[in-house]
């Protein structure tokens, strides 16, 4: 008899884990409570991104997971693009941040300095008013969440035999059974990849560990006519404070202090403003951080007027229309660590609290907590 998984959660952090469950030959089933999974996976920028990870196992698990989407998305016809990153730089000192991390970094990823014109060859979009420069990376893959978390759960069954239980809510787990609201199901393993529920299954563990969960509120711009691309997803100086990677930069708290003084509000609200372009040609913008167990269900419209305004510091656009605005909640460990792995019980392991990395980090991650749980090595690189 082949050994038997069960997740809960269609989400990224499900499908990666059940997965890496298949190709360890384990029989697995999804439970997902909605028709399709709305959470934090269909509402991100769909970046891969690897330039916010610190070299050592944090990038070496980010460029594994890059590695898996790639095959994946290819094999399952979806789209997804190698579009590379820009750090754009509108003050010397950001410059000199981007300059430090470039040099501290050669060893462990592919980032090119840039100086202004070479910038502005490389995307339309940015805007050439005070540009220093930019730290150019090619490293970064965008995917289309909408499409890839709608999408993968076929090709999945497809490839690996995996069986999706779609508007099936998990109400109880215990030792190697699941409750549905009809039934009940064994497994040999189960894995709980339930993202910011935290008040479902096993709350006590929730309330012992040190995770909170976080509100992002994000906007789309309509689809750029005549096919127009930006190129690389961009970002502004304010992403290098949020990414833990820019630490090797020498000159990063001085950053920090120099955003204290004149962004306080954006850092009160947690705001820092990226850009990536889908297949369909619509740009997604965001972000904000909020975080508490309990949230306002309302977004603000002030935060998003802030990320526009920062926004038109480093880019421009042929539409500049908003089509849609949201919010997403995500689940973070509020003491540095960089994802919450748990078991309550021997059969049964909680994954997750990977923060504002879920779609870096997920496929390779799944892997790791897979063949830890089996004791056997994690399967060789693609
Ligand atoms: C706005 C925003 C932007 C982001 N941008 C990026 C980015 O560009 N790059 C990046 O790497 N990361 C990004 N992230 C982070 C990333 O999206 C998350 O880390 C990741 O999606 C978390 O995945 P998850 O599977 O844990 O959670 P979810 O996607 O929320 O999935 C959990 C699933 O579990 C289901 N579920 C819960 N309880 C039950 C139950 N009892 N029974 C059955 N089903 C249940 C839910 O319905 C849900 O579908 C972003 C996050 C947000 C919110």
């Amino acid at each position: 008899m082949p050994k038997s998984a069960i997740v809960v959660g269609a989400g990224i952090v499900g499908l990666a884990t059940a997965r890496a469950l298949a190709l360890q030959g384990y029989q697995v089933q999804v439970f997902e409570r909605s028709p399709q999974a709305v959470g934090a996976s269909i509402r991100n920028f769909g970046m891969i991104w690897p330039i916010g990870q610190p070299a050592g196992p944090l990038l070496d698990r980010a460029m594994r997971s890059r590695c898996i989407w790639k095959e994946t998305m290819t094999d399952a016809g979806l789209w997804f693009q190698e579009a590379g990153s820009l750090h754009l730089a509108y003050d010397a000192l950001e410059w000199q941040v981007m300059q430090e991390f470039a040099a501290a970094e050669k060893e462990h990823r592919q980032c090119q300095l840039l100086n202004a014109s070479q910038t502005l060859a490389q995307s339309p979009a940015v805007v050439s008013k005070g540009l220093q420069g930019a730290l150019y990376c090619q490293d970064e893959l965008i995917v289309d969440p909408r499409e890839a978390i709608t999408h993968l759960p076929r090709y999945f069954q497809d490839q690996f035999g995996i069986t999706f239980h779609w508007n099936t809510a998990v109400t109880a787990v215990s030792s190697h059974t699941v409750k549905t609201n009809h039934q009940h199901w064994e497994a040999d393993l189960i894995f709980i990849c339930s993202g910011a529920d935290f008040e479902t299954l096993y709350p006590q563990v929730y309330d012992e560990q040190a995770v909170t969960k976080c509100k992002l509120q994000m906007m789309r711009i309509e689809a750029q006519p005549e096919g127009w691309r930006i190129g690389p997803a961009l970002c502004g100086g304010l992403s290098m404070i949020h990414y833990k990677s820019f630490a090797s930069a020498p000159s990063l708290p001085r950053l920090k202090h120099y955003y204290e003084a004149h962004y306080a509000d954006y850092l009160q609200w947690g705001i820092h403003v990226m850009v990536s372009q889908n297949g369909l040609g619509e740009l997604t913008i965001g972000d904000s951080h909020e975080y508490g167990r309990h949230l306002a269900p309302f977004d603000q419209s002030f935060i998003n007027e802030k990320v526009l305004r920062y926004l038109q510091k480093f880019a421009h656009f042929k539409s500049s229309r908003i089509s849609s605005s949201w919010h997403g909640i995500y689940a973070k460990a509020t003491d540095g660590s960089t994802e919450l792995v748990v078991q309550p019980e021997e059969s049964v392991t909680i994954i997750n609290a990977l923060g504002g990395a879920g779609m870096t980090l997920s496929f390779g991650l799944g892997e790791e907590v897979v063949a830890k749980v089996m004791g056997v090595p994690r399967p060789s690189a693609l």
